[in-house]
């Protein structure tokens, strides 16, 4: 796709599954794909707009996430990156924190952070696609006004995970592997209902999801704002995470657990 903005690094959401999101980052006939649950989706991107896949970036062990890196990996040749501390149908470089991945043919420089919650060696990549655009492949830990649930880690591990994604610049873009933004905020409305921007943001979601078009990626600032897994020390967020448990939480870490007790259980109106 050579055009007058091929120097600058194209962002698309490939859906895919069910309400999974692969990410695709391009440049100049580069590519790399993060969290392939399928193979199908990302051939037919690459076949279109005519890419070499040069790497693969894997967040966590999850099917929904894994799926598709054999195939992508037999018929490409992509580098396969993965995390260090989980069991993957493939990985050629297993990466902790403060490890980076240099993505040359993009110009792009990626680095680690741990994020364990999810799963118990979860990790994100963060990093500038283009100067001054800050940008984070968050897997299944931070979500759209929501957060991952909790199958291989503590409450206290989880939020310090996400305070980790809270504490990027404010202007990152949020690139999360669901589609699960509009069941998140129907529960971010019942604990601040009195939040306009998490008002706002449903309005904005909605005529999005009208339109079938994706509704990330997202911001920090945007989540920081409007999710209530990142605003524990609200006095409103306490407050309502209390009323609902029925019992006092007496920290940040025990506002978190309280609050994703309630969206594990919070029922969803039938469609
Ligand atoms: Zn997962
Ligand atoms: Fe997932």
């Amino acid at each position: 796709m050579l055009n007058e903005n091929s120097h600058q690094a194209q962002l698309v959401p490939l859906p895919a599954l069910s309400d999974n999101y692969i990410w695709l980052l391009h440049r100049n006939g580069h590519a790399i794909v993060v969290d392939p649950g399928e193979a199908a989706p990302v051939e037919a991107a690459l076949a279109e707009s005519g890419l070499t896949l040069d790497a693969i970036l894997l967040t966590h062990h999850h099917a929904d996430h894994v799926g598709g890196v054999l195939a992508l990996r037999a018929h490409t040749g992509a580098t396969v990156y993965g995390p260090a501390g989980e069991t993957l149908p493939v990985c050629d470089h297993r990466l902790r924190e403060g490890d980076t991945v240099s993505l040359a043919n993009l110009g792009i420089t990626l680095s680690i952070l741990d994020v364990p919650g999810h799963t118990a060696g979860h990790i994100a990549y963060h990093g500038e696609i283009d100067p001054g655009k800050p940008i984070v492949f968050c897997g299944d830990t931070l979500f759209a006004a929501g957060c991952g649930r909790l199958f291989e880690g503590t409450p206290a591990q989880m939020a310090e995970s996400l305070g980790k994604l809270a504490a990027l610049p404010a202007d990152t873009l949020v690139c999360c592997a669901h589609e699960y933004t509009l069941a998140n905020l129907r529960w971010a409305l019942q604990v601040e209902p009195d939040n306009a921007a998490t008002r706002a943001r449903w309005d904005d979601s909605q005529a999005l999801r009208a339109r079938n078009l994706p509704t990330v990626p997202s911001t920090i600032h945007l989540e920081l704002r409007t999710n209530p897994f990142l605003r524990t020390t609200q006095e409103n967020v306490i407050a309502a995470a209390a009323a609902h448990s029925g019992t006092p939480a007496s920290s940040p870490v025990a506002v978190f657990a309280h609050l994703r007790e309630w969206k594990n259980n919070f029922k969803q109106p039938s469609r």
